[in-house]
């Protein structure tokens, strides 16, 4: 029988769970890309480019092994059932989608490929367990974190989920073809990378260099570096995991058989896994609250009054706030397409709680700026800062920025190396310049007094709680 494969946020060979399953099969095999023109006019954004950085390479790993990728521009509603038809395949496979949106569109090209008599194939691989899979002991969903880490680690104890070690695939392959299409070097040249951002290689191989290279060095001090924007205490594999170019099993198992053989590296591995698992929390929080992607997760601050002006927004964006760890993370987020984790808590903190700004606003540009921007943990991120979120910091939780800067960026590397301005200021004012006998110049004064600011966040939060109760 002949099988598509319709790659999505699965975009690498190595343990790729439904590709392997065809591999079970007696099937000859198609894999498909499909450019959606719905998302046309994002392909500017970091990670849209990164996506088809991703694409890109995966062909050419699939061309290696004799196997062509029909990449094609169109609605998948109508493109995957008519080249169903036109290829003669009986079987339909993809990863299952992770937003509401994508779910919508694949229940629309289920219906039409199974009216047309063929059989389709959806398997998870984008997370380990699904929503349903990690579930209370009442059945219910885990609202809270580390109660569903535990559970989560108690199924993976019972039933661990390894990644496989070698590439499964189908030994046979056939092409597509299709002469209404522009050819897939054309359509994938669109995309080339023409910003002067500097954003990380695509594809599977420069995520397993990541990994290893992570595993090597970073993963001992992880405890302790995850902390630092000034070093390179993390991963960065968060691009890798959006596109699904290396497989969450496929870190698990590793960092597993690191932590094994260097025991010392144990501790780091495990706060590390952690961090995997909090993107699990955040995949079924959207999965099974779809709502919490335009509304509060908690109602009781629907009547939160965001009251910030558009000025603030707009320095907030530039990094011209006059808040030093602030404008570093904003300019780290331009330059690069990524921001250290730390540095995100504290601009969201600060857009929120300081420039009194809808969450939403915010949550909508990291989207739209991030490499990695993922709409179950950029979500998760944003309503954790905000308050407004399931497992979220209390709303009288405000960062101060100044001592943030100081605790985390104790010689002001960080600050130096993405706010040019203030590389000469003495390390005793680099995080509240404006102390400074001379402040610098070029550098704005804070658009904000956080004392002030903080005492109005306060009132608001409490005005809202008090209205819903
Ligand atoms: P590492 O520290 O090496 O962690 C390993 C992996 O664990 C990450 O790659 C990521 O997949 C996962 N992870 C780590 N921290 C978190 C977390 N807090 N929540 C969920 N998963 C996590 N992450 C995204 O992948 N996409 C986003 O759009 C995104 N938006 C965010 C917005 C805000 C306001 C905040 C506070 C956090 C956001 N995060 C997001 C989570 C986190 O900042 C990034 O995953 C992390 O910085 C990626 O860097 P890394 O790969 O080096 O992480």
């Amino acid at each position: 029988m002949r099988a598509l494969h319709w790659f999505r946020n699965d975009l690498r060979l190595l343990d790729n769970t439904t590709i392997a399953a065809l591999a079970d099969r007696d099937v000859e095999w198609a894999p498909v890309f499909v450019i959606d023109p719905r998302f046309a006019g994002e392909s500017h954004l970091p990670r849209v480019r990164f996506l088809m950085d991703c694409v890109r390479r995966l062909r050419a790993d699939l061309e290696r092994r004799g196997v062509s990728l029909y990449v094609a521009e169109g609605l998948p509603e109508k493109l995957i059932p008519s080249l169903m038809k036109k290829s003669g395949a009986g079987l339909l496979s993809f990863g299952e989608a992770d937003t509401p949106s994508g779910r919508r569109r694949d229940e629309t090209v289920v219906q039409q490929v199974e009216r047309q008599g063929a059989e389709v194939l959806v398997l998870r691989d984008h997370t380990v367990f699904g929503p349903d899979e990690v579930l209370t002991k009442q059945g219910g969903y885990y609202a809270v974190y580390t109660p569903y880490r535990n559970a989560w680690w108690q199924h993976w104890k019972e039933a661990p989920r390894r990644g496989l070690r070698r590439v499964k695939m189908p030994a046979e392959a056939f092409e597509i073809e299709d002469r209404s299409q522009r050819s897939a070097s054309d359509l994938l040249a669109r995309y080339a990378d023409l910003s002067g951002q500097k954003l990380p290689n695509g594809g599977e191989q420069a995520a397993r260099r990541r990994l290893a290279s992570f595993l090597d060095e970073g993963v001992r001090n992880y405890a302790t570096d995850r902390d630092r924007p000034d070093r390179e205490g993390t991963s960065r594999l968060s691009p890798y995991l959006r596109f699904g170019a290396i497989s969450v099993r496929t870190c698990i198992d590793h960092a597993l058989a690191h932590a094994e053989a260097v025991p010392a590296a144990a501790e780091g591995v495990q706060k590390w896994l952690d961090e995997l698992v909090w993107r699990e929390f955040y995949a079924m929080i959207l999965a099974t609250s779809p709502r919490v992607l335009t509304q509060n997760h908690r109602r009781e601050y629907d009547a939160l009054e965001w009251c910030g002006s558009d000025d603030w927004f707009e320095a907030w964006c530039e990094g011209l706030t006059g808040y030093p760890i602030v404008d570093a993370g904003m300019r780290q987020l331009r330059e690069t397409g990524w921001m250290h984790n730390r540095v995100r808590m504290i601009v969201a903190s600060f857009l929120t709680k300081d420039l009194l700004i809808d969450w939403r606003r915010g949550a909508r540009y990291f989207f739209e700026a991030l490499v990695d921007g993922d709409p179950a943990s950029n979500n998760g991120g944003w309503q954790w800062a905000a308050s407004t979120g399931t497992d979220a910091q209390p709303y009288f939780r405000i960062f101060n920025p100044v001592s943030q800067g100081l605790k985390f960026d104790p010689e002001g590397v960080y600050v130096r190396r993405w706010v040019p301005e203030l590389r000469d200021v003495e390390l005793k004012f680099l995080h509240a310049p404006w102390k400074a006998p001379a402040p610098p110049e070029g550098y704005p004064a804070p658009i904000v007094d956080h004392a002030v600011q903080r005492q109005r966040a306060l009132d608001l939060y409490k005005r809202a709680r008090a209205v819903s109760s």
